[in-house]
Protein backbone atom coordinates (compact mmCIF):
# COMPACT_ATOMS: atom_id res chain seq x y z
CA UNK A 1 0.00 0.00 0.00
CA UNK A 2 1.13 3.47 -1.21
CA UNK A 3 2.59 5.75 1.89
CA UNK A 4 0.52 8.02 4.44
CA UNK A 5 1.25 11.76 3.61
CA UNK A 6 0.10 14.75 6.10
CA UNK A 7 -0.34 18.24 4.25
CA UNK A 8 -0.26 21.52 6.14
CA UNK A 9 -1.42 24.30 3.94
CA UNK A 10 -4.48 24.20 1.27
CA UNK A 11 -3.46 27.77 -0.64
CA UNK A 12 -3.02 27.40 -4.01
CA UNK A 13 -0.17 24.89 -3.63
CA UNK A 14 -1.43 23.11 -0.80
CA UNK A 15 -4.20 22.10 -2.34
CA UNK A 16 -2.40 21.21 -5.90
CA UNK A 17 0.06 18.73 -3.72
CA UNK A 18 -2.47 17.35 -1.39
CA UNK A 19 -4.89 16.85 -4.84
CA UNK A 20 -1.96 14.97 -6.68
CA UNK A 21 -0.84 12.72 -3.54
CA UNK A 22 -4.59 11.71 -3.57
CA UNK A 23 -4.68 11.12 -7.16
CA UNK A 24 -1.60 8.91 -7.19
CA UNK A 25 -3.17 6.61 -4.28
CA UNK A 26 -1.58 8.04 -1.30
CA UNK A 27 -3.69 8.15 2.25
CA UNK A 28 -3.87 11.87 2.46
CA UNK A 29 -4.85 13.84 5.38
CA UNK A 30 -5.11 17.59 5.40
CA UNK A 31 -5.08 20.63 7.84
CA UNK A 32 -5.39 24.44 6.40
CA UNK A 33 -5.92 27.33 9.05
CA UNK A 34 -9.53 28.35 7.44
CA UNK A 35 -11.13 25.12 7.13
CA UNK A 36 -12.90 25.84 4.21
CA UNK A 37 -10.11 24.87 1.70
CA UNK A 38 -10.26 21.22 3.19
CA UNK A 39 -13.93 20.32 1.39
CA UNK A 40 -12.76 20.20 -2.53
CA UNK A 41 -10.13 17.49 -1.20
CA UNK A 42 -12.25 15.47 1.30
CA UNK A 43 -14.68 15.44 -1.18
CA UNK A 44 -11.73 13.16 -2.99
CA UNK A 45 -11.40 11.45 -0.30
CA UNK A 46 -8.67 13.27 1.91
CA UNK A 47 -9.02 12.68 5.35
CA UNK A 48 -9.48 16.50 7.13
CA UNK A 49 -7.85 16.75 10.88
CA UNK A 50 -9.58 19.12 13.23
CA UNK A 51 -6.33 20.58 14.21
CA UNK A 52 -2.91 21.24 12.99
CA UNK A 53 -1.77 18.45 15.44
CA UNK A 54 -4.06 16.13 15.00
CA UNK A 55 -2.61 16.45 11.23
CA UNK A 56 1.01 15.87 12.55
CA UNK A 57 0.06 12.80 14.21
CA UNK A 58 -1.66 11.09 11.48
CA UNK A 59 1.18 10.22 9.01
CA UNK A 60 4.78 9.75 9.57
CA UNK A 61 5.62 12.16 6.64
CA UNK A 62 4.45 15.51 6.81
CA UNK A 63 4.55 17.99 4.11
CA UNK A 64 4.15 21.53 4.72
CA UNK A 65 3.18 24.86 2.08
CA UNK A 66 2.19 27.84 3.89
CA UNK A 67 2.57 31.24 2.92
CA UNK A 68 6.29 31.55 4.76
CA UNK A 69 8.46 30.17 7.69
CA UNK A 70 6.61 32.44 10.40
CA UNK A 71 3.47 30.63 9.65
CA UNK A 72 5.51 27.06 9.30
CA UNK A 73 6.61 28.06 12.92
CA UNK A 74 2.94 28.49 14.53
CA UNK A 75 1.33 25.54 13.15
CA UNK A 76 4.44 23.35 13.90
CA UNK A 77 4.03 24.29 17.26
CA UNK A 78 0.57 22.80 17.86
CA UNK A 79 2.49 19.25 17.06
CA UNK A 80 4.16 16.45 18.32
CA UNK A 81 7.13 16.31 15.42
CA UNK A 82 9.15 13.14 17.38
CA UNK A 83 10.05 10.87 14.77
CA UNK A 84 8.08 12.37 11.96
CA UNK A 85 9.43 13.13 8.70
CA UNK A 86 8.75 17.16 7.91
CA UNK A 87 8.89 17.95 4.32
CA UNK A 88 9.09 21.94 3.81
CA UNK A 89 7.81 23.51 0.71
CA UNK A 90 7.60 26.59 1.97
CA UNK A 91 9.28 29.55 -0.33
CA UNK A 92 12.13 30.97 2.06
CA UNK A 93 16.17 31.63 2.37
CA UNK A 94 18.61 29.49 3.14
CA UNK A 95 19.09 30.54 6.37
CA UNK A 96 15.91 29.94 7.30
CA UNK A 97 15.69 26.66 6.05
CA UNK A 98 19.17 26.06 8.10
CA UNK A 99 17.43 27.53 10.93
CA UNK A 100 13.96 25.30 10.60
CA UNK A 101 16.22 21.85 10.23
CA UNK A 102 17.57 22.88 13.65
CA UNK A 103 14.77 23.00 15.37
CA UNK A 104 13.60 19.62 13.55
CA UNK A 105 16.80 18.02 15.05
CA UNK A 106 16.16 19.50 18.65
CA UNK A 107 12.29 18.13 18.17
CA UNK A 108 13.90 14.76 16.93
CA UNK A 109 12.34 14.53 13.40
CA UNK A 110 14.11 14.29 10.17
CA UNK A 111 13.64 17.55 8.11
CA UNK A 112 13.80 17.60 4.21
CA UNK A 113 13.87 21.11 2.39
CA UNK A 114 12.08 22.08 -0.69
CA UNK A 115 11.46 24.66 -3.55
CA UNK A 116 8.79 24.03 -6.14
CA UNK A 117 10.12 24.90 -9.35
CA UNK A 118 6.54 24.70 -10.88
CA UNK A 119 2.86 27.01 -10.61
CA UNK A 120 -0.01 25.10 -8.78
CA UNK A 121 -1.41 23.42 -12.15
CA UNK A 122 1.86 22.01 -13.44
CA UNK A 123 2.59 19.92 -9.91
CA UNK A 124 2.25 16.26 -10.96
CA UNK A 125 2.92 17.24 -14.66
CA UNK A 126 6.23 16.53 -16.81
CA UNK A 127 7.25 20.33 -16.33
CA UNK A 128 7.32 20.35 -13.13
CA UNK A 129 10.40 20.12 -10.99
CA UNK A 130 11.01 20.53 -7.10
CA UNK A 131 14.66 20.67 -5.60
CA UNK A 132 15.31 18.96 -2.38
CA UNK A 133 17.81 19.66 0.00
CA UNK A 134 18.73 18.13 3.54
CA UNK A 135 18.25 14.35 5.02
CA UNK A 136 19.06 12.16 2.35
CA UNK A 137 17.21 9.13 3.95
CA UNK A 138 13.86 11.08 3.70
CA UNK A 139 14.25 11.52 0.60
CA UNK A 140 14.94 7.88 -0.34
CA UNK A 141 12.22 6.47 1.79
CA UNK A 142 9.61 9.12 0.29
CA UNK A 143 10.49 8.93 -3.02
CA UNK A 144 7.15 7.97 -4.53
CA UNK A 145 5.12 10.10 -3.36
CA UNK A 146 7.85 12.93 -4.20
CA UNK A 147 8.25 11.95 -7.98
CA UNK A 148 4.27 12.21 -7.91
CA UNK A 149 4.68 16.11 -7.50
CA UNK A 150 6.97 16.50 -10.30
CA UNK A 151 10.38 15.47 -11.10
CA UNK A 152 12.29 14.80 -7.48
CA UNK A 153 16.25 16.75 -7.69
CA UNK A 154 18.45 16.29 -4.57
CA UNK A 155 20.80 18.62 -4.16
CA UNK A 156 22.95 17.92 -0.97
CA UNK A 157 22.59 17.55 3.37
CA UNK A 158 22.77 21.13 3.77
CA UNK A 159 19.55 22.56 3.71
CA UNK A 160 20.05 25.18 2.29
CA UNK A 161 20.83 24.07 -1.03
CA UNK A 162 17.12 24.01 -2.37
CA UNK A 163 16.04 27.31 -1.13
CA UNK A 164 19.25 28.81 -2.87
CA UNK A 165 18.69 27.53 -6.47
CA UNK A 166 15.23 27.94 -5.85
CA UNK A 167 15.91 31.79 -5.02
CA UNK A 168 18.41 31.88 -7.86
CA UNK A 169 16.04 30.85 -10.26
CA UNK A 170 13.24 32.95 -9.04
CA UNK A 171 15.86 35.75 -9.42
CA UNK A 172 16.30 34.51 -13.11
CA UNK A 173 12.46 34.43 -14.22
CA UNK A 174 12.25 38.06 -12.30
CA UNK A 175 14.69 39.15 -14.89
CA UNK A 176 12.69 38.07 -17.83
CA UNK A 177 9.72 39.53 -16.04
CA UNK A 178 11.07 43.12 -15.94
CA UNK A 179 12.34 42.92 -19.19
CA UNK A 180 9.13 41.87 -20.47
CA UNK A 181 7.26 44.75 -18.52
CA UNK A 182 9.31 47.20 -19.66
CA UNK A 183 9.13 45.92 -23.88
CA UNK A 184 5.41 46.00 -23.16
CA UNK A 185 5.39 49.57 -21.66
CA UNK A 186 7.65 50.28 -24.83
CA UNK A 187 5.38 48.70 -27.43
CA UNK A 188 2.14 50.39 -25.69
CA UNK A 189 3.74 53.48 -25.15
CA UNK A 190 3.77 54.03 -28.95
CA UNK A 191 0.56 52.75 -29.18
CA UNK A 192 1.02 49.69 -30.08
CA UNK A 193 -0.61 46.22 -29.75
CA UNK A 194 1.39 43.75 -27.05
CA UNK A 195 -0.89 41.03 -28.57
CA UNK A 196 0.80 41.16 -31.84
CA UNK A 197 4.93 41.30 -30.17
CA UNK A 198 4.34 39.32 -27.50
CA UNK A 199 5.33 35.91 -29.96
CA UNK A 200 8.14 38.04 -31.63
CA UNK A 201 9.53 38.79 -28.26
CA UNK A 202 9.21 35.22 -26.69
CA UNK A 203 10.91 33.71 -30.07
CA UNK A 204 13.49 36.50 -28.87
CA UNK A 205 13.70 35.48 -25.45
CA UNK A 206 14.65 31.61 -26.49
CA UNK A 207 17.30 32.82 -29.25
CA UNK A 208 19.07 34.83 -25.87
CA UNK A 209 18.56 31.85 -23.95
CA UNK A 210 22.24 30.37 -24.74
CA UNK A 211 23.33 33.59 -22.97
CA UNK A 212 23.14 31.37 -19.77
CA UNK A 213 25.30 28.64 -20.57
CA UNK A 214 27.82 30.53 -22.38
CA UNK A 215 28.27 33.33 -19.54
CA UNK A 216 28.10 30.53 -16.93
CA UNK A 217 31.71 29.14 -18.10
CA UNK A 218 32.54 32.87 -17.90
CA UNK A 219 32.41 33.22 -14.54
CA UNK A 220 33.91 29.74 -13.03
CA UNK A 221 36.71 30.52 -15.28
CA UNK A 222 36.37 34.14 -14.03
CA UNK A 223 37.80 35.04 -17.58
CA UNK A 224 34.90 37.59 -19.77
CA UNK A 225 36.96 37.23 -23.11
CA UNK A 226 36.10 33.82 -23.45
CA UNK A 227 34.16 33.43 -26.64
CA UNK A 228 32.79 37.22 -26.73
CA UNK A 229 30.80 38.13 -29.54
CA UNK A 230 29.09 41.04 -28.03
CA UNK A 231 31.16 43.42 -26.54
CA UNK A 232 30.42 45.28 -23.30
CA UNK A 233 31.30 49.25 -24.70
CA UNK A 234 29.12 48.43 -28.18
CA UNK A 235 26.57 47.05 -25.58
CA UNK A 236 26.65 49.57 -23.08
CA UNK A 237 26.21 52.66 -25.82
CA UNK A 238 23.83 50.19 -26.88
CA UNK A 239 21.94 50.33 -23.79
CA UNK A 240 21.71 53.85 -23.96
CA UNK A 241 19.32 53.89 -26.47
CA UNK A 242 16.54 51.70 -24.28
CA UNK A 243 16.50 54.64 -21.93
CA UNK A 244 16.26 56.88 -24.65
CA UNK A 245 13.42 55.47 -26.21
CA UNK A 246 11.47 55.31 -23.46
CA UNK A 247 12.16 58.66 -22.10
CA UNK A 248 10.91 59.95 -25.99
CA UNK A 249 7.71 57.15 -25.35
CA UNK A 250 6.79 58.64 -22.09
CA UNK A 251 7.68 55.67 -20.32
CA UNK A 252 9.81 55.17 -17.05
CA UNK A 253 13.53 53.63 -17.12
CA UNK A 254 13.40 52.77 -13.56
CA UNK A 255 13.50 49.17 -14.05
CA UNK A 256 16.56 49.41 -16.69
CA UNK A 257 18.81 52.20 -15.48
CA UNK A 258 20.65 50.54 -12.27
CA UNK A 259 22.12 47.92 -15.45
CA UNK A 260 22.94 50.84 -17.19
CA UNK A 261 25.17 52.28 -14.41
CA UNK A 262 26.68 49.04 -13.39
CA UNK A 263 27.82 48.35 -17.45
CA UNK A 264 29.68 51.89 -18.02
CA UNK A 265 31.03 51.23 -14.62
CA UNK A 266 32.44 48.10 -16.03
CA UNK A 267 33.85 50.05 -18.89
CA UNK A 268 35.27 53.20 -17.21
CA UNK A 269 37.21 50.31 -15.33
CA UNK A 270 38.90 49.05 -18.85
CA UNK A 271 36.49 46.19 -19.42
CA UNK A 272 35.09 47.11 -22.25
CA UNK A 273 36.03 44.88 -24.83
CA UNK A 274 34.75 41.75 -22.41
CA UNK A 275 31.65 40.11 -22.41
CA UNK A 276 28.74 41.83 -20.45
CA UNK A 277 29.51 38.80 -17.95
CA UNK A 278 31.60 40.97 -16.05
CA UNK A 279 29.44 42.93 -14.87
CA UNK A 280 29.47 40.47 -11.87
CA UNK A 281 32.16 41.21 -10.35
CA UNK A 282 30.60 44.68 -9.24
CA UNK A 283 28.00 42.56 -7.82
CA UNK A 284 29.86 41.31 -4.80
CA UNK A 285 29.40 43.18 -1.63
CA UNK A 286 32.32 43.05 1.38
CA UNK A 287 32.37 41.29 4.21
CA UNK A 288 31.80 37.79 2.63
CA UNK A 289 34.31 35.86 0.77
CA UNK A 290 33.01 33.07 -1.80
P1 LIG B 1 -1.68 30.94 -0.89
O1 LIG B 1 -1.70 32.39 -0.61
O2 LIG B 1 -2.65 30.38 -1.87
O3 LIG B 1 -1.84 30.13 0.48
C1 LIG B 1 -1.17 30.52 1.65
C2 LIG B 1 -1.38 29.44 2.70
O4 LIG B 1 -0.71 29.81 3.91
C3 LIG B 1 -2.84 29.23 3.08
O5 LIG B 1 -3.05 27.87 3.36
C4 LIG B 1 -2.95 30.08 4.36
O6 LIG B 1 -4.00 29.68 5.20
C5 LIG B 1 -1.63 29.75 4.98
N1 LIG B 1 -1.22 30.67 6.03
C6 LIG B 1 -0.77 31.95 5.91
N2 LIG B 1 -0.45 32.47 7.10
C7 LIG B 1 -0.72 31.49 8.02
C8 LIG B 1 -0.60 31.41 9.44
N3 LIG B 1 -0.12 32.44 10.16
N4 LIG B 1 -0.98 30.26 10.04
C9 LIG B 1 -1.44 29.22 9.33
N5 LIG B 1 -1.57 29.23 7.98
C10 LIG B 1 -1.22 30.35 7.34
O7 LIG B 1 -0.18 30.59 -1.32
P2 LIG B 1 0.35 29.32 -2.17
O8 LIG B 1 -0.35 28.09 -1.73
O9 LIG B 1 0.36 29.66 -3.61
O10 LIG B 1 1.87 29.29 -1.69
C11 LIG B 1 2.29 28.52 -0.58
C12 LIG B 1 3.80 28.37 -0.66
O11 LIG B 1 4.14 27.74 -1.88
C13 LIG B 1 4.54 29.72 -0.61
O12 LIG B 1 5.68 29.61 0.19
C14 LIG B 1 4.90 29.94 -2.07
O13 LIG B 1 6.06 30.74 -2.22
C15 LIG B 1 5.14 28.50 -2.53
N6 LIG B 1 5.05 28.40 -4.01
C16 LIG B 1 3.91 28.86 -4.65
C17 LIG B 1 3.86 28.85 -6.03
C18 LIG B 1 2.66 29.39 -6.75
O14 LIG B 1 2.79 29.70 -7.94
N7 LIG B 1 1.51 29.49 -6.11
C19 LIG B 1 5.00 28.36 -6.84
C20 LIG B 1 6.08 27.82 -6.05
C21 LIG B 1 6.09 27.87 -4.69
P3 LIG B 1 -5.48 30.36 5.02
O15 LIG B 1 -6.12 29.62 3.90
O16 LIG B 1 -6.11 30.12 6.33
O17 LIG B 1 -5.26 31.82 4.72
Amino acid sequence: SKQAVTVLGLGAMGSALAGTLLAAGHPTTVWNRSPGKAHPLVERGAVRAGSAGEAIAASRLVLVCLLDYRSVHEVLDAGTMSGKVLVNLTNGTPAQARELAGWAAEHDADYLDGGIMAVPPMIGGPGAFLLYSGSRAAFDTYREPLDALGESRYLGADPGLAPLHDIALLTGMYGMFIGVLQAFALVRGEGGEVKAFAPMLGRWLTAMSGFTERSADQVDKGDYTIGVVSNLAMQAAGFGNLLAAAADQGVSAELMTPLRALMDRRVADGHGAEDITGVIELLKVSGKER
